[in-house]
């Protein structure tokens, strides 16, 4: 059980409650965010004690298969991001490729396509799809060039420990790219409780620049380089505005989307951040 005082990510115990009362839109229930004072981590509070069943509704996200604009959008935005997640891989080369929470392998079918040897991972996987695999032996077997975790890490109940795992995994020279949401972007602040990045409980932490530098500063790695993901902005915002029942959730959202990728321009806090480490 975690204790709201205690942050769970570097266990100080300077913490206070950031944004309160966030409606998971799936299940209704009610969390917090408890902000790391040393760290600079968001954490989930309370963390659910079974965290499967905010999983097993038929519509979350990854899984989706109704036709609706919600979905036309999503597939919209992961075909983009494909597109732009290979093109700054292969700034540092070809090689193998392990996406390491793979969903439903949408990435890991690009990436082959795009001159990558790619094997996915996925625990929850259910679909047939022969390069993507739940049984972590399998994976295990190899060392891979690049490790990619697509917002994966703010799901881990240890980000520390699946990071140090991951690494163990890297070849000579490898590199691990992740992407996760940045709490500390101008959509998090403008919608705050609404903020669809928070995605509670499903994500049990909540990431900011500073709070990801000190994860990997305690993994003896270090950050090549930094990418937003643009699409986030617009993604986000527009999630966050049917968060807030606006029927014209897909006009505003891309407004403030908009406007979070402007504000980025000067401050480099974008709505999702990609860090490559190595
Ligand atoms: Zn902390």
């Amino acid at each position: 059980m975690t204790n709201k005082t205690l942050c769970s990510l570097c266990g100080s115990k300077k913490t206070f409650l950031g944004d309160k009362n966030i409606v998971d839109a799936l299940s209704l229930e009610v969390f917090n965010v408890y902000v790391c004072s040393t760290c600079s981590v968001g954490y989930t509070y309370p963390r659910p004690k079974n965290i499967n069943k905010y999983y097993d509704q038929e519509d979350y996200d990854s899984y989706q298969k109704k036709k609706s604009l919600y979905n036309t959008i999503y597939s919209l935005v992961q075909s983009l991001n494909n597109f732009y997640k290979i093109k700054i891989i292969k700034t540092f080369g070809l090689g193998n490729i392990l996406d390491y929470g793979a969903g439903s392998g949408s990435f890991v079918r690009y990436a082959n396509k795009r001159g990558f040897k790619a094997l996915g991972y996925e625990p929850i996987n259910t679909k047939r799809d022969k390069n993507v695999t739940n049984k972590i032996e399998k994976i295990k077997k190899h060392k891979y060039k690049f490790i990619t975790l697509w917002h994966v890490l703010e799901h881990s109940t240890d980000p520390k420990m699946l990071l140090s795992n991951v690494k163990k995994m890297l070849s000579e020279g490898g590199k691990i790219i992740v992407a996760v949401p940045n709490r500390g972007s101008y959509d998090n602040i403008y919608y705050k409780n609404y903020w669809a990045g928070y995605d509670v409980p499903r994500h049990l932490y909540h990431f900011n620049q500073k709070s990801f530098y000190w994860l990997v500063s305690e993994l003896n790695m270090s950050i090549v380089k930094t990418k937003p993901l643009y699409f986030d902005a617009y993604y986000v915002s527009m999630l966050s505005e049917k968060n807030k029942k606006n029927p014209l959730w897909v006009l505003f959202g891309f407004l403030v989307g908009f406007i979070s990728n402007i504000c980025a321009v000067f401050t480099k806090k974008h709505s999702s951040i990609i860090y490559i480490i190595e």
